[in-house]
């Protein structure tokens, strides 16, 4: 036999579901890491054979799986919770609103909501994100996101130049929104790809996209720059479309057409095009939309909490059975944890008569999520080569019991903060279920204060219906 071969880490003792190509699981698994990148996955006592690491990790017969991939988070606006609720995209009655609260957000303010949003999503085993342009500082992002060793891919701030259909969604722009990052269209060509300089450092955890805010608020020839872009080097265009019906409806009376089709002539659709939400999706355009490739992001808290099933029962659990990859996202946690999307969209799927199993959800926020990232040949699975984006779950905790059907499990009762050891990129970043590399209180004091800081320069309370004492 050929003596061992050396690596960093061994993680044994796990039921690994690896979702690759066969989706198989080692139910007494094992993953070895070296470097940034996962050496080999198998059954323990293969890989206990072939492997000696200076660190083993004994997962306690846990379930250990790909990092998930939250495919869309307006990551800064973590730090608004208990501040604005219900719908904000129909405005507040007097008073700041959300578009208000974005507006005030300095660097320091995207910095901590961006810290607190990263140890929430380890705790319920995210260990990527990709922000959609809505962040004014990437650089405070990516700080963020790198101190606390989350991987992310940032995009340029709010290219938007065409605010004529906003109207159906009046509280997701003001003016100072509109100040701060204005509908030009010189703006948006200037800074279009200013994030794109991130992927050159081929080994770290910071990636850049291209993205539009969408929603009918680009030109056709944003659309095409963006796109053009996107080709040229290789990365996803994504971009906001179909989130509030009242504006798919306008668009198509503007291009006198369905949307998809639309942009399918424009040549501005691809299988590196990302469309976020999709609640619309009418029958003469399945076609193409299967046909180009483009992936979507079911956002089902930002679906379910508009009222949207009453009017358009969403279409992307059947698209996913019809062969479209299909991504979960959070859109702004401003109302749910960052980890609930898989559990919502598992019970949301039984509404619309496409009950998903929990292998499905599993697809989505894996391998569906690094696709829609335009990350796939490197994240999404367990597999030799991929980076070593891992996620031991806990062995001690009631939800991750009894553990005969790891999958469903996962998916239907344990997908909470239930996430024990994490790995992101080869290094451990969360230990016992905690951040290794932050303080834990101190990223919550920091956006604490932050958030109480933010409130006042705003003169904004919380709209809650009790008194509160003295
Ligand atoms: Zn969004």
């Amino acid at each position: 036999m050929a003596a061992p071969e050396t690596c960093d880490l061994i993680i044994r003792n796990a039921c690994v579901l690896t979702v690759n190509s066969q989706r198989t699981i080692y139910p007494s698994g094992a993953v070895a890491v070296r470097g940034h990148t996962i050496a080999a996955v198998g059954s323990e006592a293969k890989i206990l054979g072939a492997w000696r690491a200076s660190r083993v990790i004994d997962a306690e017969g846990a379930i250990v799986h790909p990092g998930f991939i939250d495919a869309h988070l307006h990551v800064n606006a973590q730090t608004c919770r208990g501040f604005f609720r219900g719908d904000a995209s129909k405005g507040s009655s007097g008073g700041p609103s959300y578009a208000d609260w974005k507006a005030a957000l300095s660097a320091e303010d995207e910095q901590a909501a961006t810290a607190l949003a990263c140890v929430e999503m380890l705790r319920h085993g995210i260990t990527a994100f990709v922000e959609p342009g809505s962040a004014f500082e990437p650089d405070a992002v990516a700080a963020a996101t790198q101190a606390v060793g989350v991987r992310c891919s940032l995009a340029d701030p709010y290219l938007w130049d065409d605010m004529e259909l906003m109207k159906s969604i009046p509280g997701l722009i003001s003016p100072s929104l509109a100040r701060r990052v204005p509908l030009d269209r010189d703006r948006c060509l200037k800074l279009l790809g200013s994030q794109l300089h991130r992927n050159r450092d081929k080994d770290g955890i910071t990636h850049g996209h291209v993205a539009l805010y969408g929603e009918g608020t680009a030109s056709d020839e944003l659309l095409r720059a963006a796109k053009a872009l996107a080709d040229r080097d290789g990365v996803v265009l994504n971009s906001h479309i179909g989130y509030d019906l009242d504006l798919a409806q306008a668009m198509e009376k503007r291009w006198g057409k369905s949307r998809f089709i639309y942009l399918a002539e424009l040549g501005v659709l691809g299988r590196n095009v990302t469309f976020v939400h999709m609640n619309l999706i009418r029958e003469d355009e399945v076609a193409t939309v299967l046909e180009t490739g483009v992936s979507s992001v079911w956002c089902p808290f930002a679906y379910a909490s508009r009222g949207t099933v009453l009017r358009q029962p969403t279409r992307l659990p059947e698209m996913k059975r019809k062969g479209m990859p299909v991504a979960l996202g959070t859109d702004s946690a401003r109302q749910s944890s960052a980890g609930d999307a898989g559990f919502l969209a598992f019970v949301m799927s039984a509404e619309v008569g496409h009950t998903l199993a929990a292998e499905e959800v599993l697809e989505m926020q894996t391998l569906g999520g690094a696709r829609a990232a335009g990350l796939d040949a490197m994240i999404g699975s367990i597999e030799p080569g991929k980076r070593a984006d891992i996620v031991v779950r806990s062995a001690r905790l009631a939800e991750l019991g009894p553990g005969v059907d790891p999958a469903h499990q996962l998916i239907s009762v344990g997908h909470g903060a239930t996430a024990d050891t994490v790995v992101v990129n080869g290094q451990i970043v969360m230990r016992g279920g905690r951040p290794t590399l932050v303080d834990e209180g101190a990223v919550i004091a920091t956006a604490h204060a932050s958030a109480t800081s933010i409130a006042g320069r705003l003169n904004l309370k919380p709209p809650g219906m009790w008194p509160r004492a003295a």
